[in-house]
C-alpha cells in the first residue's frame, strides 16, 4: 500500500478514513501516494479557518502579512529539489515544464510579498476620494475595502499544482483571508507537500492555510455567506459549481477560470520572411509543447493570411519535427507526458473530433516515444491540424483539446480574422504578431472585450516579451464568457476579490480619520 497523504484542516493533520485515490506516475504507471478526504469534519474545519485563522490574519497589517508571504517563499525555495522530483514523478513533466509550475508559483508568491510591502502598516484600503452627497460639504461618502470575514475555498485544476495554489493563495492571504485549497486529485501531491512544508515551518497563524486532498464532496456545502470560492477547471465542472445550492443560497462570491480557445494572429502585411512570421511560428510551437499543451492559456487556433497558410504549415511542422517525446528523466526528451490515461484518452478523442473537420498537417500522435512504453505512458506527440475553410470548421471554434494540438486557419481580411477569433466566445489570451504599431494597437483594442489579455508582439520586443501562455502576476488573468468570466492577478487588483467594498457616509471629520489612518488607495 502506498503512503496516504494527510490533510491539514482545523489546525491539525488528519488522514481520510476511506480507501482514497492512488496517484500514479503517468510515464511508468507506478503508484506513488494516496489521497483521501473521507470523514473530515468540514464544517468544523471551515469554522476554524474563518474564526481563528481569519481573526489572526486580520489583526496583522498588509506589510506584516506580506512578510509572511516572503517567509513562505524562502521555505519553498529551500525545498525546490523535492518539488521537482514530485513533478517529474506525478506530472510527468520535463524540467523546464516543471519550472513553469514550481518556479512560476514561487515567483508569483514573491511578487505579492513585494506588492504587499508597498501597502504598509494598514488594515484597510480606501477606494478613490470622498464625494459630497448634497449641498452640504460636511456630509460625504467614502468607499472603503476591508477583508471579507470568511474563508477562501480554492479549487484547482490538475495542470498547475504549484502555480494554481500560490496565484490564488498569495492575494487571499495578503488580503487577510484564510484559505482552504483543494487541488486537482491527479497531481495533488505537490500542492499537499508545499502546504505541508509551509505549515510545518510555522509561518502563518493556525487556520490561515489548509489543504484538503481527494474528493470535493461536501466542500461547497460548507460555504457560508461571507466566504469566497475561486475555481479553476473545466467549463463543465464550473457549471456545477455555479449552480451549487450553497453558492446560490448564500450568494457566495465566485471566481471561475475555465477553458479557452486561445488564438495567435499574424496580422496582414507580413510575409513569410518577416520577423513577425518567425515569431508567431516559434511561439505556436512553444505553446503546443510546453507542459504537453496542458495549459489553459495555450494557443489552440492560429490565424494567418490565406496566402501564408502553406508557408506557416511548413514552418511550424519543421520545428515540431525536432520535438522528442517520452520519459522526462531522459535528457534528450523535450516534451514529457500528459497527466493521466484519462487525459490521454480525452486528447485522443478530442483530436479525432477535430480531425473530422480538418487536415492533419503534422502528425505526432503516433510518433515513437523515448524511454517510455506506449502501452503504459500517457505521452503523445504534437499534432498540427489545418482547415483551409476556417468558417466551416465549426468544431475548431468550439472544442478545447487539452493537449499538444493546435489548428492553423487562413483568413481573408483582418475583419474576417477578428470574426473567427471571436467565435471562441471569450478567451483568456490572444497574441498578435506584426510590425506596424498602429495596427497592433488597433487590433489589441478590437480583441480586448473578448480576451482577458492581449499579448502584442512586434520585432522590437522579440527578446524581451514574456510569452503568450505565461501568466505574469502583474497582468490580469482570466477571460470573459466561455473562459469563465473570472479575474485573477493583475497586481494589487487581485485583492479586490477578497475584500468587501462599503460606502461610509459621514461627516468629513470622521471620513478623514479613515483616510488619515494611513489607509492605502484601493487596488
Ligand atoms: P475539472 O475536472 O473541472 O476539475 C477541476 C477541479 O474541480 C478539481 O480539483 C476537481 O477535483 C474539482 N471538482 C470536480 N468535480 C467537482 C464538483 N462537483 N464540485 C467541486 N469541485 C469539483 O478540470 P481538470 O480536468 O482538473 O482541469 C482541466 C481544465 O481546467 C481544462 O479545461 C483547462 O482549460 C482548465 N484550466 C483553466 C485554467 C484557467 O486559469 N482558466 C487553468 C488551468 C486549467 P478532482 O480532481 O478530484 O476531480
Amino acid at each position: 500500500m502506498t503512503e496516504l497523504l494527510p490533510n491539514y484542516l482545523g489546525g491539525q493533520w488528519s488522514l481520510g478514513c476511506g480507501t482514497g485515490s492512488t496517484l500514479l506516475d503517468p510515464v511508468l504507471g507506478t503508484p506513488l501516494v494516496r489521497v483521501d478526504a473521507t470523514g473530515l469534519d468540514l464544517d468544523a474545519g471551515f469554522a476554524f479557518a474563518r474564526d481563528v485563522g481569519g481573526a489572526a490574519l486580520r489583526a496583522l497589517s498588509y506589510r506584516e502579512r506580506a512578510a509572511l508571504l516572503g517567509a513562505a517563499v524562502k521555505v519553498l525555495q529551500a525545498n525546490r529539489d523535492a518539488y521537482y522530483e514530485i513533478a517529474t514523478a506525478n506530472s510527468g513533466t520535463v524540467k523546464n515544464d516543471s519550472a513553469v509550475d514550481i518556479d512560476g508559483g514561487i515567483f508569483t508568491l514573491g511578487t505579492y510579498a513585494k506588492l504587499g510591502e508597498s501597502l504598509g502598516e494598514r488594515q484597510h484600503l480606501v477606494d478613490a476620494d470622498m464625494v459630497r452627497l448634497g449641498k452640504d460639504p460636511l456630509f460625504q461618502s467614502q468607499h472603503v475595502l476591508v477583508p471579507t470575514r470568511g474563508v477562501a475555498l480554492l479549487i484547482n485544476a490538475f495542470n498547475f499544482p504549484s502555480w494554481g495554489l500560490w496565484e490564488k493563495a498569495a492575494p487571499a492571504l495578503l488580503s487577510g483571508v484564510p484559505v482552504i485549497v483543494k487541488p486537482g486529485t491527479a497531481t495533488a501531491w505537490l500542492t499537499q507537500r508545499m502546504v505541508q512544508d509551509v505549515v510545518n515551518a510555522g509561518i502563518f497563524p493556525p487556520g490561515a492555510l489548509s489543504v484538503v486532498c481527494g474528493s470535493s464532496a461536501g466542500l461547497l456545502d460548507a460555504l457560508q455567506p461571507l466566504d469566497v470560492l475561486s475555481f479553476t477547471g473545466s467549463a463543465e465542472t464550473a457549471r456545477l459549481v455555479r449552480s451549487h445550492s450553497a453558492v446560490a443560497q448564500h450568494s457566495v462570491r465566485v471566481n471561475i477560470e475555465a477553458d479557452s480557445l486561445n488564438s495567435a494572429f499574424l496580422l496582414p502585411g507580413e510575409d513569410a520572411s518577416s520577423e513577425s512570421f518567425g515569431l508567431l511560428v516559434k511561439e505556436v510551437v512553444r505553446e503546443m509543447t510546453v507542459k504537453s499543451g496542458q495549459k489553459c492559456t495555450a494557443i489552440r487556433r492560429v490565424f494567418v493570411p490565406e496566402t501564408l497558410y502553406d508557408a506557416a504549415a511548413q514552418a511550424i511542422a519543421a520545428r515540431l519535427s525536432s520535438i522528442s517525446v517520452g520519459n522526462p528523466r531522459n535528457d534528450t526528451v523535450r516534451m514529457g507526458s500528459l497527466v493521466s490515461r484519462a487525459q490521454l484518452q480525452s486528447v485522443r478523442e478530442g483530436l479525432q473530433a477535430l480531425q473530422s473537420q480538418t487536415d492533419t498537417l503534422y502528425d505526432g500522435a503516433n510518433m515513437p516515444l523515448v524511454d517510455a512504453d506506449p502501452a503504459v505512458a500517457c505521452c503523445v506527440g504534437p499534432t498540427l491540424l489545418g482547415a483551409r475553410n476556417a468558417d466551416a470548421a465549426a468544431v475548431v471554434h468550439a472544442m478545447e483539446v487539452f493537449g499538444p494540438v493546435a489548428t492553423l486557419l487562413p483568413y481573408r481580411s483582418s475583419d474576417h480574422a477578428l470574426e473567427l477569433i471571436r467565435r471562441g466566445q471569450g478567451s483568456l489570451v490572444a497574441s498578435i504578431y506584426g510590425s506596424d504599431p498602429q495596427r497592433l494597437a488597433d487590433t489589441a483594442l478590437a480583441l480586448a472585450d473578448s480576451h482577458g489579455r492581449v499579448h502584442s508582439i512586434s520585432p522590437d520586443v522579440a527578446a524581451s516579451h514574456t510569452g503568450h501562455g505565461n501568466v505574469m502576476p502583474q497582468s490580469r488573468h482570466g477571460g470573459p464568457g466561455r473562459a469563465g468570466g473570472g479575474e485573477e492577478l493583475g497586481g494589487l487588483r487581485a485583492l479586490g476579490f477578497y475584500h468587501r467594498r462599503s460606502a461610509v457616509q459621514a461627516s468629513t471629520s470622521v471620513l478623514n480619520l479613515l483616510r488619515d489612518s494611513d489607509a492605502a488607495p484601493s487596488p
